[in-house]
């Protein structure tokens, strides 16, 4: 049985966490790192800024990105889903589910969530970005889904000019 327990700001959601990793002038660097930058990026997001919350976040984050980039299966999820619960209620439009947290942490949930949402409505859409250069994820939304890059802005163009590049050296 297929359940979706999430909608497209979850998705949204998921992706920013995805990418809270980028590359700025070429060194790696984490949103979540320190305290101050990880309460920000938590409260702008909606999500409670306690210490549980924070490492459930940063766990959550490195094994999805794992299993987006291929490097691990979603069995990983496993440990990740204690006190995490799904209850069904109606109302005139037929059945919603509703999220309960055992002890478990919400912004971790709500990812996780959002990540199998994906896998169910739109299999292989979420991925990294074909830069290798580049940390970011995508969620392809084009039809022939064939997007490559984060931003056709940075990577795209960045990529595209360095074929480019290579392309006329070899002449
Ligand atoms: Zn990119």
């Amino acid at each position: 049985m297929d359940v979706y327990a999430t909608t497209p700001d979850d998705e949204a959601f998921l992706l920013d966490l995805l990418n809270t990793t980028p590359v700025v002038d070429g060194s790696p660097t984490d949103v979540l790192a320190d305290r101050a930058g990880a309460t920000r990026w938590m409260r702008d997001h909606g999500v409670p800024t306690g210490d549980a919350e924070w490492t459930a976040l940063v766990r959550v984050r490195s094994v999805l990105q794992a299993i987006t980039r291929g490097e691990q299966s979603p069995s990983a999820l496993q440990s990740h889903l204690d006190g995490v619960r799904l209850r069904p209620a109606a109302d005139d439009d037929g059945l919603h589910w509703q999220l309960e947290l055992d002890g478990a942490a919400a912004g971790a949930a709500r990812a996780l969530l959002a990540w199998d949402g994906l896998r169910l409505t739109s299999p292989g859409r979420l991925r990294p970005c074909a830069n290798t250069e580049c940390r970011l994820f995508l969620i392809d939304r084009s039809k022939p889904n064939t997007a490559r890059w984060c931003s056709m802005a940075t990577c795209g163009n960045r990529m595209k000019a360095r074929r480019h590049y290579h392309r006329t050296r070899a002449d």
